[in-house]
C-alpha cells in the first residue's frame, strides 16, 4: 500500500509481527503487541484514546508515528429484505461500500446453519477491470484499500449490527465474501495481509471455511490464492465463450476462458468445498440455452455450483435482466448436465445494494432500479 499524502501509516495494517516489532521499538514488554493487535482486530477500537489498558505514554508513542484509518460511517440504508448498505468515509476521503446480508452465504459446509450473518467486502475504491454490466467498473480504479481499510469493514460493521440489535455480540459477521467494490486479486497484497488480519486467532474470529474471495479472473494471482491462502474461490464467468466474455468483461482478452478454467482446475479445493462460478444473465446477450450447455461443458469435472444472477439494472449499461422463466430455463440445462446451479435472490435491490450496483461518486448513489414490483 503506497502512503497516502500527509497521513501516518495505519496501524490496523500491521500485521502481529510488525505490531510486535512497534512495539519493541518503543521499549515495551511483548505482551503489550498482543494487547493492541486485540484491541485492533478483535474488538475493533475505532480510536487509540479507547484502548484505556494501555499505557498513555505507549498510546502517546503509538501515536507519533502511527494513526488509525477508521473508516467513518457516511450513509446506511436498509432494505425491506433485511440488507443493510453502509457507505464508508476513508480518511482521504474517499467512499466505499460494505453490505450486510443476514442468513445468506456460501456454506455447503453448513447447510444447516441458518444463522449466517455475511458481509459484503471491498478491497478497492472503484475498480479497473471495466465489466460492461457493472456500476463499479464504470468509475474506474481511484486507488487501493489497505488491509487495515479492508478490515476495518467489518469491524464498523460488527460495531453497528449490535447498535442496531443485530445478531450476536459483540462480533455478529459470521461469513465473508470479497465480492464489494473492485477486484480482489488485483490488490492481491493488501487482500492478502486482510485475510491474516481477519482470520489470526486473536483477530475477529474468522474461519476460512466462511470467506470467499470473487475474481474476474486474474490468473496468476488464482494460483497465489490457492498456494498462500485457505478460503474458498468464487469466479465471475459471465460468459460461455472467448468472443462474448471479451465484449463483456475485458480482462478476458489478456487471460481466456480456456487460462481461466486452467487456473480454478488447479485451485486446491477443500474436501467437501466447491467452485463458485457466478454467472450475470444478460437478456439476449448470454442466456441462451447454447450458453448454458457451454457452461456445463466449462464446469465438467469440476467440484463446482453455479450461481445464475439476474442482471441487476444499471440504467445507461444497455442490459436487460431475463425473464424469471429464462433464467429458470437457463438452469434447467445446466441441471440436466448434473451442473448444481443456484438462482442468487436479489438482495438489496431496493437499496442499490445488489451485485453490481455498487458505486459511489461523490457521496451519490446510483440510481435506485424501478420497475421491480
Ligand atoms: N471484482 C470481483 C468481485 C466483485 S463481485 C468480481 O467481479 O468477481 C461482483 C459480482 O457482481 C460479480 O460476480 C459480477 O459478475 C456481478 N455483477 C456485476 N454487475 C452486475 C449486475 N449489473 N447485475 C448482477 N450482477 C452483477
Ligand atoms: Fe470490477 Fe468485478 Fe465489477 Fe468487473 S464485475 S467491473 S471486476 S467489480
Amino acid at each position: 500500500m503506497k502512503p497516502l499524502p500527509g497521513r501516518k501509516p495505519d496501524l490496523r495494517a500491521l500485521p502481529p509481527e510488525a505490531l510486535a516489532a512497534v512495539v519493541a521499538g518503543l521499549g515495551e514488554k511483548p505482551f503489550r503487541a498482543r494487547q493492541l493487535f486485540r484491541w485492533l482486530h478483535h474488538r475493533g477500537a475505532a480510536t487509540l484514546e479507547e484502548m484505556t489498558d494501555l499505557p498513555a505514554p505507549l498510546r502517546a508513542a503509538l501515536a507519533a508515528s502511527h494513526e488509525l484509518w477508521t473508516l467513518e460511517r457516511a450513509s446506511e440504508q436498509r432494505s425491506r429484505d433485511g440488507t443493510v448498505k453502509w457507505t464508508w468515509r476513508t480518511v482521504d476521503g474517499r467512499l466505499v461500500e460494505s453490505v450486510y446480508m443476514p442468513h445468506v452465504g456460501d456454506d455447503e459446509d453448513e447447510p444447516h446453519n441458518r444463522d449466517r450473518r455475511t458481509l459484503c467486502v471491498s478491497t478497492q475504491v472503484g475498480c479497473a477491470v471495466g465489466c460492461a454490466f457493472c456500476m463499479t467498473g464504470t468509475m474506474g480504479l481511484a486507488r487501493n484499500l489497505g488491509a487495515g481499510e479492508i478490515a476495518d469493514q467489518i469491524h464498523r460493521a460488527n460495531r453497528r449490527l449490535v447498535e442496531l440489535g443485530l445478531g450476536r455480540p459483540p462480533r455478529p459477521l459470521t461469513n465473508l465474501v470479497f465480492m464489494g467494490m473492485g477486484e480482489p486479486l488485483h490488490n492481491y497484497e493488501e487482500l492478502k495481509a486482510a485475510l491474516g488480519l481477519l482470520l489470526h486467532g486473536d483477530g475477529a474470529g474468522f474461519s476460512h471455511r466462511h470467506v470467499t474471495v470473487s475474481t474476474s479472473g486474474f490468473v496468476p494471482e488464482i494460483a497465489r490464492l490457492g498456494a498462500e491462502t485457505r478460503v474458498k474461490l468464487a469466479v465471475s464467468l459471465n460468459a460461455s465463450h472467448d468472443a462474448q466474455r471479451d465484449r463483456l468483461m475485458p480482462l478476458n482478452r489478456k487471460w481466456p476462458i480456456a487460462e481461466l478454467m486452467a487456473a480454478c482446475r488447479a485451485f486446491p479445493v477443500k474436501q467437501g468445498r466447491r467452485i463458485t462460478f457466478e454467472y450475470v444473465l444478460l437478456a439476449g446477450v448470454n442466456d441462451a440455452d447454447e450458453d448454458a450447455r457451454r457452461v456445463a461443458a466449462l464446469v465438467a469435472g469440476l467440484p463446482a455450483k453455479v450461481n445464475l444472477i439476474a442482471y441487476n439494472d444499471n440504467p445507461g449499461l444497455g442490459f436487460r435482466a431475463p425473464s424469471p422463466e429464462r433464467v429458470k430455463a437457463f438452469r434447467a440445462v445446466l441441471e440436466a448436465r448434473r451442473v448444481t446451479a443456484v438462482i442468487r435472490r436479489n438482495r438489496g435491490d431496493d437499496i442499490a445494494a445488489a451485485c453490481g450496483q455498487l458505486a459511489v461518486v461523490e457521496g451519490v448513489a446510483p440510481a435506485r432500479r424501478t420497475g421491480e414490483p
